[in-house]
């Protein structure tokens, strides 16, 4: 049996044990539609949801141009509400592997399809567990080239894993010039898990086979963390698809999670939301303890290598992001260098699927210009200012029919498209003037 054979027949053979455990789910959403409101002021679509419903939406998407709330159906057809998602329900299921929804194939369709498909992992989205075994199966396939590192222990106890991808070599990357990618910051965003899974699975199965990617690795250490957020990324699966947050506790018993994305110390201050808000910042900086064992393990255990580019993978929008998030008015260095930089990533997506992705800064996106505090205490704002040379966040797939729950099989092409835009950030911080 070879290595190849063997790396493909012990993946498929977890994630078949694997999904069945996962079952028990869940959260309905029938008594709840999408809506997109165009052309109105933010502050005025939410006045009118707020006052016939209160705490009973969610916020999905903000732009210049719209916004995408999740609201109570029997709220009627909302003026000015286009509906882009009526069946939530039917939208969760389609994210949801076969197996855990009771239609299961024969055993033997399974080997046959098994056999069929290389890469089997990404045929489905996969739970926490599946994922975990799935990182010691590359540790154990891949020995010399990464490592599975603990960042922390969340709330519930559970491991905050990172993927150190090396090849150790001093004399090729002598000043630990690294690139760090997560995703899954926000437990929903399952396509920015699956995406950084690619990333990883890209990065080791082509070292040696592509010159491409031997450089890549030869002269740049990869810090990769899939799920930022393994207790929200675990709640997903078993009793919300639609949570957002981490599961810590905080001052309000019934209202548990806080944004791990407004977490972070840099330009942190209280978003003046209550503890139940999907948006809900802590307390002080760093009460998210997935952001706080991150700057930990940044500053001490890597204290040593030099962050030069850091991606941070949300959804949806298709965008490429640039700092600031925290507010309009603060000029990132490099502004002109950074720019360009946006559209190459946006331009090597084009070049591999043609999907657009919109350059913009992160403040518009977050919504600092119209509300000051609603961008504050991000990953990108911290990780660019604190550590990396470079930084972005990208929002993936797709531009909002079908939202956080993109069907599985988007998997595949949307981790093409966002390696493509990996492979030119690496391009680009080994050889700046290209
Ligand atoms: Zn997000």
């Amino acid at each position: 049996m070879d290595a190849k054979f063997n790396w493909v027949w012990m993946v498929t053979m977890i994630v078949s044990i694997l999904i069945p455990l996962a079952a028990g789910w869940q959260r309905g959403y029938q008594d709840y539609r999408v809506c997109r409101f165009y052309g109105q002021e933010y502050e005025a679509v939410l006045g009118r949801i707020e006052f016939e419903a209160p705490m009973d939406y969610d916020v999905w998407a903000k732009s210049s141009e719209f916004i995408d709330v999740r609201i109570p159906k029997w709220l009627g057809k909302m003026e000015g509400c286009e509906i882009i998602i009526e069946d939530l329900d039917d939208a969760i299921a389609a994210t949801i592997p076969q197996k855990m929804q009771g239609n299961e194939k024969s055993l033997e369709e399974q080997t046959a399809f098994k056999i069929n498909n290389g890469d089997f992992f990404f045929e489905g989205y996969r739970d926490l567990e599946t994922i975990y075994t799935w990182y010691d199966l590359l540790e154990h396939t891949f020995p010399n080239l990464v490592k599975v590192e603990i960042v922390g222990e969340t709330w519930e106890g559970r491991a905050l894993k990172a993927l150190h991808i090396s090849t150790n070599n001093p004399e090729t990357n002598p000043e630990k010039k690294t690139i760090v990618v997560t995703g899954g910051v926000h437990a929903r965003e399952w396509i920015s898990v699956t995406s950084a899974c690619w990333t990883v699975h890209e990065l080791l199965t082509r070292y040696g086979q592509s010159k491409r990617e031997t450089k890549y690795l030869d002269y740049l250490d990869f810090l990769i963390i899939p799920v930022f957020n393994p207790d929200g990324y675990a709640y997903t699966w078993q009793h919300d698809r639609l949570w957002r947050k981490n599961r810590q506790e905080t001052y309000w018993p019934s209202c548990p999670g806080i944004d791990i994305d407004h977490s972070f110390d840099f330009q942190w201050n209280s978003t003046e939301e209550f503890p139940c808000s999907e948006d809900y910042s802590g307390e002080r900086a760093f009460e998210a303890i997935e952001a706080d064992s991150w700057n930990q393990f940044l500053n001490t255990t890597k204290g040593q290598y030099k962050i030069h580019g850091y991606l941070d993978f949300h959804s949806y929008s298709q965008e490429v992001l640039y700092p600031y998030a925290y507010s309009c008015d603060a000029l990132p260095r490099d502004y002109e260098n950074l720019l360009e930089l946006s559209f190459g990533l946006a331009k090597a997506i084009r070049n591999k699927s043609g999907r657009h992705y919109k350059v913009l800064s992160a403040c518009e996106d977050r919504g600092s210009d119209l509300s000051p505090g609603l961008g504050s205490g991000s990953a990108l704002d911290f990780m660019y200012h604190q550590r990396a040379h470079w930084a972005f966040q990208l929002k993936l797939r797709d531009t909002g029919n079908l939202g956080f729950l993109l069907p599985s099989k988007y998997i595949k092409p949307v981790g093409k498209e966002i390696y493509a835009a990996v492979s030119y950030f690496c391009s680009f911080i080994l050889n700046p003037e290209l």
